[in-house]
């Protein structure tokens, strides 16, 4: 008896596995795109950002009110980044902001240098 007589349904079930399975990858490939693009940019008025010192331009940064911050330091260097190492201007998410993309060019007092 051949294999597909002893198991008639084998490869409709094999075919409805590989399928599940390829639609669960193509979920997770689009999702970050999809959720990094839906992310609103993080306002400096909103409490956490206020409390932080964020500004959406690191030149801007009161360093009196905000003494660690060094001159030249910005998001796109900072670990808790969620761009490219490095990256200067757009927007990408934050660590410490969930929900929301923060500016490459910003700073806020939780930043921390990549190493
Ligand atoms: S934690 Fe880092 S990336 Fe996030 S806002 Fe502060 S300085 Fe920018």
């Amino acid at each position: 008896m051949s294999e597909s007589k002893k198991h008639p349904d084998s490869s409709r079930r094999a075919f409805l596995a590989t399928a599940a399975v390829a639609a669960s990858a193509a979920v997770i490939g689009l999702r970050p795109r999809t959720a990094h693009a839906a992310l609103p940019h993080l306002s400096e008025a909103d409490p956490l950002a206020k409390s932080l010192g964020y500004r959406a331009n690191h030149n801007q940064v009161d360093s009196a009110k905000f003494p660690t911050y060094k001159p030249g330091e910005y998001c796109g260097q900072c670990r808790f980044f969620l761009g490219k190492p490095g990256q200067a201007s757009g927007f990408a998410g934050c660590q410490i902001f969930a929900g929301y993309a923060v500016d490459a060019n910003g700073w806020c007092a939780s930043f921390n240098a990549r190493s």
